[in-house]
């Protein structure tokens, strides 16, 4: 009586307890297909990461005597479509019973259920066994809650796991130390070089030329930097606790003309597709600290602790408290285009051209790249979010729909209407001038507002604030900076109103 199980490309937990059970009757089976690469347009490098990872995967379950099946996208029996592909295998290999591990994304979610309900044969699921938390546990913790705020269930996590705690007390006194991780970077704390692997992924270029599969972005030569499979993970995550750990937290929103990672682990791809649990950073993390407290400041530590049982895990459980109708979500009613140059980086805004450009040659930009540069940009232009959802889902190598999601359609665009983020990110020039070097070599002045060259921030600021006051004007976060547009000469505010209209109007002139 034959089994068979499939992995998805974003399932690739080595330590999973399927792998340690008896393995004589189990056929393990993984698919390259279109259906995948061609549900939206990914960035070249975040396909070849996939596929590597998924070759990398299959190769260790053999080595381990596993039975395998694995389709590339150019072989003959491959039909491109999940459902069809295992269909072929159950008739194919006789099969008596259907095992997947729970997809994280709804879409998959949604294909898997109506399959199994077709099939006659025994259909099981599983946990995929990564995360902290189940995916209805944070909707269990917010129930009856007016307000679903990170914070709460960020406090919660730490005293459940015991994370930074003792006697029942956050570590250092302080749940959270974000007011410390806003400094600019100057040069004064030494970046080091980024770790890069040498991952040659040649066969899967010419794949993908030879397959025609549309891609976005840049992938010069043949190899593939970032790790792919669990060795190269951990040496990663070894290499951000000895190197980057330090200062991450001090310059975690810092940016940099000269500088893409900056202390930055690089470790969401590892984590997305499950070749690294975040049980493991977060103890390796912990255990690292112990040893070298006196060098590192509990801020760095407690920052990057809160991203991951924090933020990730409640962006995983927003997105499963709040689909399918968060994909919809249009609060704000933006609706205008995206421009050109976020496919292209050419434009005259340099904070703009420096995210895209990083996006589009590394499939990376940070955090504060995504929110506060091409996020702000998109919502003080009043981009649809379907399309801000489409570039964002295609553009990063991270970027998996439970948690893309959330952060673009809610803590970036509020098109959920405040869920997620209490207010809307956004901001003028100086922000932006505040934490990188960007408005030095800008062909905009980040101190004018109305100008010929001044810096398209300040005016698309005002504009949105006074033509969504309707929708926000009764946010009492928003308060003070509605007080002091009412206070504006109402020329001065006209004229910013005519800028701002004509950028959105015409944005790839800027
Ligand atoms: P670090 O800064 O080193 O952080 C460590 C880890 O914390 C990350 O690897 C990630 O796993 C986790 N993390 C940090 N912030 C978040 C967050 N807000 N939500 C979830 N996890 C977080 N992250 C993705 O993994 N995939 C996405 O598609 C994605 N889209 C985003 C879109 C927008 C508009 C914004 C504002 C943020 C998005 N993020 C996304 C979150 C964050 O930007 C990335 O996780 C981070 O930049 C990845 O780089 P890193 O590994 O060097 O992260
Ligand atoms: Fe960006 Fe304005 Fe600064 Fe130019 S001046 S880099 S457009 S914030």
């Amino acid at each position: 009586m034959k089994t068979l199980r499939l992995i998805l490309g974003d399932q690739l937990n080595s330590k999973h307890s399927w792998y340690k059970g008896n393995q004589e009757n189990v056929v393990y089976c993984l698919f390259e297909m279109r259906q995948e690469t061609d549900y939206v347009k990914h960035h070249i490098q975040k396909v070849i990461g996939f596929f590597a990872a998924m070759r990398d995967f299959a190769k260790q379950l053999e080595a381990n005597n596993c039975k395998v099946i694995y389709f590339k996208l150019n072989d003959k029996s491959n039909t491109q479509s999940l459902t069809k592909n295992l269909q072929f295998l159950i008739k194919e290999h006789a099969i008596a019973t259907f095992q997947y591990q729970m997809p994280d994304e709804y879409r998959l979610d949604e294909q898997l259920i109506t399959f199994c309900k077709g099939l006659t044969i025994e259909t099981e699921t599983f946990s995929t066994e990564h995360f902290y938390t189940k995916r209805q546990d944070l909707a269990t913790f917010f129930k009856g809650k007016k307000q679903w705020l990170m914070e709460h269930f960020y406090r919660d996590m730490r005293k459940k796991h015991a994370i930074l705690m003792v006697a029942g007390q956050p570590e250092g006194g302080k749940w959270n130390y974000d007011k410390s991780n806003r400094n600019q970077w100057k040069g004064e704390a030494e970046i080091p070089p980024f770790k890069a692997f040498d991952n040659d992924v040649s066969d899967l270029v010419e794949l993908l030329e030879s397959e025609s599969i549309k891609t976005i972005g840049r992938f010069d030569g043949s190899i593939f930097q970032y790790p792919i499979n669990r060795t190269q993970a951990l040496e990663q995550l070894k290499y951000f606790c000895e190197n980057l750990l330090i200062h991450f937290g001090d310059y975690q929103d810092a940016m940099h003309t000269k500088e893409v990672y900056l202390f930055h682990s690089r470790l969401s791809f590892a984590l997305n597709c499950k070749i690294l649990s975040p049980k493991n950073v977060v103890a390796t993390v912990l255990n690292y600290w112990q040893k070298h407290g006196a060098q590192i400041n509990i801020s760095q530590v407690e920052g990057f602790i809160r991203q991951i049982i924090g933020w990730r895990e409640y962006m995983r459980g927003m997105y499963w408290a709040l689909m399918p109708d968060y994909k919809t979500q249009n609060h704000l009613e933006n609706h205008n285009a995206l421009p050109d140059f976020f496919w292209t980086g050419k434009t005259k805004m340099n904070c703009l051209k420096q995210a895209i450009t990083n996006s589009l040659d590394n499939g990376y930009a940070h955090h504060i790249q995504r929110l506060m540069i091409t996020g702000n940009y998109m919502l003080l232009t009043q981009i649809a979010p379907d399309e801000v959802d489409a570039w964002y889902l295609g553009i990063y190598i991270d970027a998996i729909e439970w948690v893309q999601l959330p952060n673009t359609r809610g803590m970036s665009q509020y098109a959920d209407g405040g869920k997620i983020a209490t207010k809307p990110y956004v901001s003028s020039g100086s922000y932006i001038n505040k934490m990188s070097n960007y408005c030095k070599d800008c062909h905009y002045n980040h101190k004018e507002k109305v100008t010929e060259n001044a810096c398209p921030f300040n005016s698309l600021y005002w504009h949105f604030l006074d033509d969504k006051r309707e929708k926000l004007g009764g946010n009492f976060r928003m308060g003070m900076m509605y007080s002091l547009l009412d206070k504006m000469n109402p020329e001065t505010l006209q004229n910013i109103k005519e800028r701002a209209l004509d950028i959105i109007k015409t944005p790839d002139r800027f």
